[in-house]
């Protein structure tokens, strides 16, 4: 029989006091008073860490200006141009960047005592409609190992994709600079990488850039396969495509579009049926780490803020984060308030004064690093946290205006916190401490708001909150 703690006896008109959980242990369930449904917990959003907030300090525009100077250097990153030995020590071609940004990561790998396990993850792919004869394609990536040996099985990672095109996707000789789409996206990669490796997390995080992204999202799909068939955690992966802020007159350097999916594209035909009789639409993996991106920025006070854009990408355009999604890996895409196209995918020219083409002079360097900074802070957070809690679901057992919420401890939990929110609003309003328990108990109508659970350490690190599945 379990213990019932009842909290908060006075009239819920009156209330004043917060309810702390006092008990802790397996079989306690806390009853939550009116009180919950009333006030908004005032520390619904995260703390910051003192350790990643000076890691964020040390994200530089400078060296993300030479990264992407030293990437539009080789001409063309073209998927198809050339990656022999002459033309990589010629400095010329996807294989000369792509050797580059091995040495990057190798000589942050040695700036940490080897802290980085630096790895090609190298294909060869048959001939599609931008591939005209087999290729090879590389994805080079650091690995910063968790130190916790369970923990480390989870993974967050950051991704941009290093090859480039201008407005021929075949073109293998003339010049794609590629500065904005997507060495600013692979600048933040390597900048993640410099600068994460620096500290210690108990989950892993991988910095990735793969190529083939302008061939059909070729190098991702590879590697979001690799993932699954290996059977990686891969918690979210945060895919930068486009963050250079290029610079026009209607940009907004305080915002960085972040896209994640509705309606999980891998989602099987029951759990397609319980999304559409639950109202489930905007819970998908990746959503909830939208939200929590969005959070982070908050609590880091980054300068560029999370915009939160509720769709998987923008109209007719695809990305990375798409071949995650998939393999149903939560995942994002970071992109620029607003874009230029005249400096995408364009030939370099000048046509009846208008300048075209992906040159490193309209990246706004600031704001990468602004972007980098939003990006540190989430995979800092999210390996910093204890895993999300497993197996929660949600009695239906009996018709009851109450909510009760089930879980599984995880492993370097110290707490947990149920969140909620009106099913018309699109980021968590309420979080309770629930304390160490599997399970509670709110007076609040599942009927009404959407309810997630998430697992909180000693130092307030919050894991991706999971909404429950209903169970009779
Ligand atoms: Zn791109």
């Amino acid at each position: 029989m379990p213990l019932t703690v009842m909290l908060g006896k006075k009239p819920a008109t009156t209330f004043s006091i917060t309810p702390r959980i006092l008990a802790t242990g397996i079989g306690i369930v806390l009853i939550f008073s009116r009180w919950a449904q009333a006030q908004a917990v005032p520390d619904a959003h995260m703390a910051t860490d003192p350790k990643i907030a000076s890691a964020l300090k040390e994200i530089s525009a400078e060296r993300i200006r030479a990264n992407i100077e030293k990437l539009v250097s080789f001409g063309t990153r073209l998927t198809l141009s050339a990656q022999d030995p002459s033309s990589i020590a010629a400095g010329h071609g996807i294989g000369a960047a792509r050797e580059w940004i091995r040495s990057e990561f190798e000589r942050y790998a040695k700036d940490c005592r080897g802290c980085l396990e630096v790895k090609t993850d190298a294909f060869t792919e048959g001939p599609a409609d931008r591939i005209p004869q087999p290729i090879q394609i590389s994805n080079v990536y650091a690995t910063l190992k968790g130190t916790d040996p369970e923990g480390a099985k989870r993974i967050v990672l950051v991704t941009g994709h290093y090859d480039s095109r201008n407005g021929n996707t075949f073109d293998t000789k003339g010049d794609a600079p590629g500065a904005n789409d997507d060495a600013s996206g692979t600048a933040v990669s390597l900048e993640c990488a410099r600068v994460l490796s620096k500290l210690k997390f108990p989950a892993t995080i991988i910095f990735l850039t793969v190529a083939g992204e302008e061939q059909g999202l070729n190098g991702s799909q590879h590697f979001a396969k690799m993932a699954r068939a290996q059977g990686w955690d891969v918690e979210a992966a945060l895919n930068n495509d486009i963050v250079g802020g290029n610079k026009n007159p209607e940009q907004d350097f305080g915002v960085v579009r972040v896209f994640s999916e509705g309606v999980p594209g891998a989602a099987d035909d029951k759990q397609l049926r319980q999304i559409r009789s639950l109202g489930g639409e905007s819970d998908s993996n990746s959503r909830e780490l939208a939200r929590y991106i969005a959070d982070v920025g908050r609590a880091y006070q980054t300068q560029v803020k999370p915009l939160l854009i509720f769709r998987l990408d923008r109209y007719l355009r695809g990305g990375d984060h798409y071949s995650f999604n998939q393999q149903g890996f939560a995942a994002v895409r970071f992109t620029e308030y607003r874009e230029d196209f005249n400096h995408q995918h364009q030939n370099i020219r000048i046509e009846n004064d208008i300048e075209y083409g992906d040159l490193p002079k309209f990246v706004n360097f600031e704001y990468v690093a602004n972007v980098a900074r939003v990006n540190a802070a989430t995979l800092a957070s999210l390996a910093s946290a204890p895993a999300p809690p497993s197996n929660v679901r949600l009695d239906t057992s009996k018709l009851d205006n109450d909510t009760t919420i089930v879980w599984e401890p995880v492993p370097g939990a110290s707490g947990y916190e149920v969140v909620w929110r009106a099913t018309s609003s699109t980021e968590w309003e309420h979080a309770q401490d629930v304390g160490n328990v599997p399970r509670a108990t709110l007076k609040v109508s599942k009927d009404n708001v959407i309810f997630a659970v998430r697992a909180v350490d000693n130092e307030g690190h919050r894991s991706l909150p999971v909404v429950p599945v209903p169970e009779r």
